[in-house]
């Protein structure tokens, strides 16, 4: 658990402030994120970089709610984007286009027109045919792109496999052994010019050395281009440093920073870093209250009022979070729970086997909710997506309002 959520008493409270009574405020599900966990994470990576020129390109996809967009470009961040649609969300938020690199394999050219009009500052293209179509509608617009290629480095990330991505058998990136030909088609291109090289292997990292390892093959690749005259202005190495949910013990960030910085010594290139989960991770939680506890005939089920909609990673990754009553109680007895939403899947669980003293009415916080959380939220099972509340300064801000189930149809036509 992070020091920013933690016991007072009996209570779980987030800077002094009682979750349980954020719960009754605003209903559950319900995210809570904290203002200062999100800026000392900000801090903490941007301290940790401080000796070498860079850019923090906070990854929109791991929670992009526009209160948190607004905190991280107060703070000078940049922004790692994947669709246009956030892009849009990035403006919205007060966001500055010329710190946006425009990561993602399937980049269509209505969402090339869209980044270039705004002038971003980069594109990692991912493909041979993608650089061909960015150079098209450029070249349509009358505008330069610039570009890095994605390099896929073959390091093996050794995280779940539906996060690994930098491994030949993966749809990301360009393969290393291509990459040079390609950067030369690229220089070669009018309405494309070469700033850069990025690498993103996977997501939840919890070692140093695949970054190291990718790093690496990233400086021998751009050594390689500056013989053909291709010099690169910055090298962006992705994203990918994992957090805590149980027992993981990923690298601190100075210890990542540290690592990477020793492999990059002597070079002169601005570096750009893709963090999402790290920077956001354990800055969230989702309230949850317990409907009923049923005894089945094996287990012991609390169901809970938040379901695979509202945080899809245990259903598709088999992810762990863990579970805490945000009041403490000792007058009942401690069970094991499966703890599942309402769903109609089996899939549809929030944790296994978890020990718990609660009664119905409870309400629990799912702990490490603040990536990969919201933004991967659906309306399955016409739910509407939960409120969210971020607190500062000991105060509660409602930052995103419940839907409301008219709204889920409001675009639906009967024939
Ligand atoms: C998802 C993603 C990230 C962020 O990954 P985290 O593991 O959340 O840090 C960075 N870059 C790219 C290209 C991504 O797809």
């Amino acid at each position: 658990m992070t020091p920013y959520f933690s016991y007072q008493q009996d209570q779980l409270c987030v800077d002094d402030l009682p979750l349980v009574d954020i719960a009754q405020r605003y209903g559950t599900p319900c995210y809570v994120y904290s203002h200062a966990a999100l800026t000392a994470a900000y801090r903490e990576f941007a301290e940790a970089f401080k000796s070498r020129e860079h850019l923090i390109c906070y990854a929109v996809k791991a929670n992009p709610s526009l209160a948190i967009l607004n905190l991280f470009a107060r703070l000078g961040a940049g922004f790692d984007i994947v669709s246009g649609g956030e892009l849009q969300r990035v403006l919205a938020a007060g966001g500055a286009a010329n710190k946006v690199v425009f990561s993602g394999v399937g980049k269509s050219a209505a969402e090339m027109k869209l980044a270039l009009e705004a002038e971003i500052l980069c594109f990692n293209v991912e493909s041979a045919a993608e650089l061909e179509r960015l150079n098209e509608v450029a070249g349509s617009l009358g505008r330069v792109a610039p570009i890095s290629l994605r390099v896929n480095p073959n390091v093996d990330a050794k995280t779940h496999p539906y996060i690994s991505t930098g491994l030949k058998k993966n749809k990301f990136g360009v393969a290393y052994d291509e990459a040079r030909a390609l950067y030369r088609r690229a220089a070669a291109l009018p309405n494309i010019r070469v700033t850069g090289m990025d690498c993103h292997i996977g997501s939840q990292l919890t070692e140093v050395s695949p970054f190291v390892a990718a790093a690496e093959k990233v400086l021998a690749l751009a050594d390689q281009l500056a013989e053909d005259g291709i010099v690169l202005e910055h090298l962006d190495l992705g994203g990918g440093l994992g957090i805590c949910y149980n027992d993981e013990t990923p690298p601190s960030i100075a210890e990542y920073a540290q690592a990477l910085l020793a492999a990059l010594a002597g070079r002169s290139e601005r570096l750009i870093f893709e963090p999402g989960r790290r920077l956001v991770g354990n800055a969230g939680v989702l309230l949850t209250t317990i409907e009923y506890l049923k005894q089945g005939e094996e287990k012991s089920f609390a169901l809970v009022d938040a379901a695979m909609n509202d945080l899809m990673r245990p259903a598709l990754y088999d992810a762990y979070h863990a579970i805490q009553p945000v009041v403490s109680r000792s007058d009942v007895a401690t069970a094991i729970y499966e703890v599942v939403g309402p769903v109609c899947e089996t899939g549809d669980f929030i944790g296994h086997d978890r020990e718990l003293a609660v009664a119905a009415g409870d309400v629990l916080a799912v702990m490490s909710a603040g990536a990969y959380g919201m933004s991967m939220s659906s309306n399955y099972n016409t739910r509407p997506r939960a409120a969210e509340v971020l607190v500062r300064e000991g105060e509660a801000h409602l930052i995103r309002e419940r839907e409301t189930v008219r709204s889920l149809y409001a675009n639906e036509r009967v024939v």
